[in-house]
């Protein structure tokens, strides 16, 4: 990947006379090229049968159009993550419109730094091949052969809308995309397309129904880094770290009401780009959010940006 999280993990599935894969990298020539390679060499032997996508963000979807349409094979993904890929990929607006710009304003931005942050240009289409004009969908509680193995269909949001997980009970195996990840914290943020969502109350639930369908002793495969095989711990301190920045925004809130751009540094306290800092910053929203959401926190929307108080 072109980005400060250089790489991302996709996984070939073996599928009886065939290979599912499940997800693709990112739509560029590099990539192309790597999968270019692949088809030619290690997966010559067998044909793809499907492309699986887990979410929407272009370093997992961004070679399926390019995919799809050169195997003619179909993909699998839930309805909401590719509607919003169809969304961000037909909608010129979408990255740079005025709702985007808005959402920054009204939470503490000026101009300049909104249109910094926004940058210029339409990034997701820069990002993917295109999508199909058609997909089968997954749905939470489904089950899917591939080849030998069924997997049970997990969905959860927070970190896209329905991130699809896929948890093959026999084999003790999850591959569980971008919801939990061993190193880093998956970004949890609110959108310009939502702007009054939760996005951290449904990944916190998302983190519950995960404990409960998958035992702590499975081996995970996520979407960024290595395997790893304490999924349970992982998904307490990934809550726990979620509700100490809950208790730091509630101290900040308790003392005046604060915008969410004055909260973002008591969360992020290393020095930020402009890329990292918009998603700082709607990370952050995310948790005032939530916190409204559970009546902690109210909204005062009366000055020239909205902020939460105790
Ligand atoms: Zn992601």
């Amino acid at each position: 990947l072109p980005f400060a999280l250089d790489h991302v993990n996709i996984y070939i599935v073996d599928d009886g006379n065939g290979w599912a894969i499940v997800d693709t990298g990112v739509g560029d020539d590099r990539t192309e090229t790597a999968w270019r390679e692949l088809l030619a060499g290690p997966l010559s032997g067998r044909p793809i049968t499907c492309i699986i996508g887990t979410h929407y963000h272009p370093d997992h979807i961004g070679m399926a159009g390019w995919l799809t349409k050169t195997l003619s094979v179909p993909l699998y993904m839930s309805e909401s993550e590719f509607l919003i890929a169809q969304h961000f990929e037909t909608h010129r607006g979408a990255v740079d419109g005025y709702h985007r710009r808005s959402l920054y304003r009204r939470h503490g931005m000026d101009e300049d730094l909104a249109a910094g942050v926004i940058g210029k240009g339409h990034s997701y289409q820069r990002l993917i091949t295109g999508l199909p004009e058609n997909f089968i969908r997954l749905e939470h509680g489904n089950n899917v052969t591939i080849g030998g193995r069924r997997f049970e269909v997990l969905t959860g949001g927070g970190h896209s809308s329905d991130q699809v997980m896929l948890f093959c009970r026999d084999d003790n195996l999850f591959l569980v995309a971008d919801q939990v990840l061993p190193r880093i914290t998956p970004n949890i943020s609110v959108t310009a397309l939502e702007p009054l969502g939760d996005p951290l109350g449904r990944y916190l639930s998302s983190m519950a129904t995960i404990q409960r369908i998958v035992p702590p002793d499975a081996v995970v495969l996520p979407g960024h880094d290595w395997p790893f095989a304490d999924l349970h711990d992982r998904i307490d301190k990934l809550v726990a770290h979620h509700r100490a920045r809950c208790e730091t925004i509630a101290q900040a809130c308790r003392l005046r009401p604060h915008n969410t751009l004055e909260l973002m540094p008591l969360l992020f306290r290393r020095s930020l780009d402009l890329h990292q800092l918009s998603f700082a910053f709607t990370e952050t929203l995310a948790h005032v959010n939530y916190m409204v959401a559970a009546g902690d926190l109210h909204w005062i929307t009366s000055g020239p940006y909205w902020t939460a108080t105790a």
